[in-house]
């Protein structure tokens, strides 16, 4: 089946058409800045000439990837739309669009402020333009649904969660869902028969401990602040922090914001770049920043999967993902010299060249698995959405 998946972010749609049989994109785009001065770029794969539409709201955005895919002759082939969205609230697994899955997700907006109003409004366009596809919603949350209480819960009064849902949600799924299973078919295994820690480190990251195939605890929270270091957020910080601060320095709710969203993590700690290509080249040169980032995010990625581990009986193998976990040898290698309790031993060789050839293991043989798996989520809410539309 040929799927169109949208992504449509509070000032973006990406977009992209994936065929579920050759599991290959046939073609993909982005419109940026929506809102301000809203622009589809892209060049098409039919007859290469660029093509540049205004978008200044969502349904135009939409309007526009309709456009170009049918001046690509694309769009007679595409057989549905699946959605990516970013907060499924008390949704478990996929769903397919309706106006009330559509009004639960406006209804969830407290959760995901800048996301769910988009993902909502970009169903009702995709409806509006594409009133014959069958739409698939797949929820970033719903693969750690299966996280027992005692893992989802918080240590603050009960009453939160009773009245108003505050308990770990845990983001990334379709990430930690997709390598699930991949990792699994690498070891000649079903996904059930497998204990993993997936680590998907990008500009978000986070880490998630798989228990026969399912989510047993992830360290992504109520939302995706929580947790990790990453690329401009600081993760999980003493809360008490951002008293002092307000105090101290007058900091309102929205100034804090701010600040633990986009200035802290890897740019708030070295000072120079969010971006751990940027850092490890400076590292590398001697900026101390970075070097300061690079060893912080890997010590505390180490020790959130000491305690991640406790979720597991066993571990079959240490899975890295995303952009970081894909590329980055240096990263691989530092979080895994804080992990020799657990008896990891990485093999340079095979870390350098990302596992390409020993079937995706970076480990040192005789020692736990460490292996590199890549992440395709757009794949993964394609063969969803063919599975759900049928
Ligand atoms: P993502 O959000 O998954 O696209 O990942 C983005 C992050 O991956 C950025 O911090 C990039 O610097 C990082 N990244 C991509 N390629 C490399 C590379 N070759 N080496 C180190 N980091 C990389």
């Amino acid at each position: 089946m040929r799927v169109l998946v949208l992504n449509c972010g509070s000032s973006s749609v990406k977009f992209a058409v994936i065929d579920t049989v050759s599991k290959e994109a046939l073609s993909s785009g982005l419109v940026e800045n929506i809102g301000v001065d809203g622009h589809f770029k892209g060049k098409g794969p039919v007859d290469k000439q660029d093509y540049n539409f205004d978008c200044p709201t969502h349904a135009e955005a939409v309007a526009a990837v309709q456009k170009y895919l049918g001046e690509q002759n694309l769009i007679d082939g595409i057989e549905a739309i699946g959605h990516r969205v970013v907060h499924g609230g008390k949704y478990i697994k996929s769903e397919k669009v309706t106006q009330e899955v559509i009004d639960y997700i406006r209804s969830i907006t407290l959760f995901a402020p800048l996301h769910e109003p988009a993902h909502a409004t970009g169903m009702e366009c995709a409806m509006k333009f594409f009133p014959t596809l069958p739409q698939v919603a797949v929820f970033d949350t719903a693969f750690h649904q299966t996280m027992p209480r005692k893992a989802f819960l918080y240590g603050i009064p009960y009453k939160f969660y009773e009245d108003d849902a505050i308990r770990r949600y845990g983001f990334h799924g379709t990430s930690h869902r997709f390598v699930t299973a991949e990792a699994a078919a690498i070891l000649g295994k079903k996904p059930e028969e497998c204990c993993f820690i997936t680590a998907h480190l990008g500009n978000g990251s986070s880490c998630s401990a798989i228990l026969n195939g399912k989510c047993a605890d992830t360290t992504m929270g109520f939302t995706p602040l929580d947790g990790l270091i990453m690329g401009t957020r600081s993760g999980s910080i003493d809360p008490a922090i951002l008293f002092f601060i307000s105090k101290k320095y007058g900091y309102d709710i929205d100034r804090l914001d701010k600040m633990v969203n986009k200035e802290s993590g890897l740019l708030g700690l070295s000072g120079l770049s969010n971006d751990m290509r940027t850092l490890s080249q400076a590292a590398s040169e001697g900026h101390v920043g970075a070097q300061i980032a690079i060893e912080t995010f890997c010590y505390k990625l180490a020790r959130e999967i000491g305690g991640i581990a406790m979720a597991l009986p066993r571990i079959d193998a240490l899975v890295f993902t995303g952009g970081i976990g894909e590329n980055s040898f240096l990263v691989r290698k530092t979080v895994m010299e804080n992990l020799k309790l657990l008896g990891y031993e990485i093999d340079d060789d095979r870390n350098m060249k990302s596992g390409k050839e020993s079937n995706h293991l970076i480990s040192k043989d005789g020692t736990p698995k460490a292996m590199v798996v890549a992440t395709n989520e757009e794949l993964l809410i394609a063969l969803d959405t063919e599975a759900m539309a049928k």
